[in-house]
């Protein structure tokens, strides 16, 4: 293997598993009779916003009361250690990366601490509740939604992800499915370019066929390890 310099890090669902944060696909992905993928697209918004709201305002609530765990207290201290760049991309819209102590972090499916207004396009730090329609504190509308990346829906960022992926000597996939594009698409685009790759999960992915290396195991323990290999 080449010098290691920059690494990039996508994480995943996986990630957040072990603080408690379920997943889509967890307890049958059904909340109040609807499927979870029938609240999180624009159209579901546009037909019934007070349902799609209370569901976020549910989920905001919850990440709240959860707690970094070992994975994301690993990745920070690597960060923290690292003489060249590190960048976490990450497909979880809650705030753990940043309560463990990671600098630069990627959303790239938005967050939930975040709410967006559509009039005026502002983004503003959110800790409460959007279903009984606050004014946007730029420009006053009752436009606020979440700043989450929907079905169907871009993700953000996604050149700054590339340019990232582009100089990486190193990149690792942390618990996800790798199943899912554009996210999918990072390892093939990470090898291209020369960079060594590394998938971390609790079982072989899709994706798994990808990677130079594969490593099983839950996240707090196998990416523990690895930075723990990285720092020696
Ligand atoms: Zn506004």
């Amino acid at each position: 293997m080449t010098e290691i310099r920059n690494i990039v890090i996508l994480t995943g669902a996986g990630v957040s598993a072990e603080s408690g944060i379920d997943t889509f696909r967890s307890e049958g992905g059904i909340w109040e009779q609807h499927r979870v993928e029938d609240v999180a697209t624009p159209e579901a918004y546009a037909r019934d916003p007070d349902l799609v709201l209370r569901f976020y305002d549910m989920r905001r609530a919850a990440i709240q009361t959860k707690v970094p765990n070992a994975a994301h207290l690993a990745l920070a201290r690597l960060e923290a250690a690292w003489p060249r760049h590190i960048t976490v991309v990450t497909q979880n819209v809650d705030d753990l990366h940043e309560r463990a102590g990671s600098q630069n972090v990627i959303h790239m499916h938005g967050e939930h601490l975040n709410a967006w207004c559509t009039t005026c396009d502002t983004r503003t730090r959110w800790t409460g509740t959007l279903a009984d329609r606050p004014p946007c504190p730029a420009c006053g509308s009752k436009t606020l939604r979440p700043d989450i990346v929907w079905f169907g829906e871009i993700p953000y960022r996604m050149d700054e992800i590339q340019a990232a992926l582009a100089r990486a000597d190193l990149f690792v996939s942390i618990g996800t499915s790798g199943a899912v594009y554009p996210a999918a698409g990072f390892v093939r685009l990470a090898r291209e370019r020369g960079a060594h790759t590394l998938e971390l999960n609790l079982d072989r992915s899709q994706g798994s066929a990808w990677f130079h290396e594969t490593r099983l195991g839950r996240a707090s323990e196998v990416v523990t390890a690895w930075v723990d290999d990285v720092l020696r």
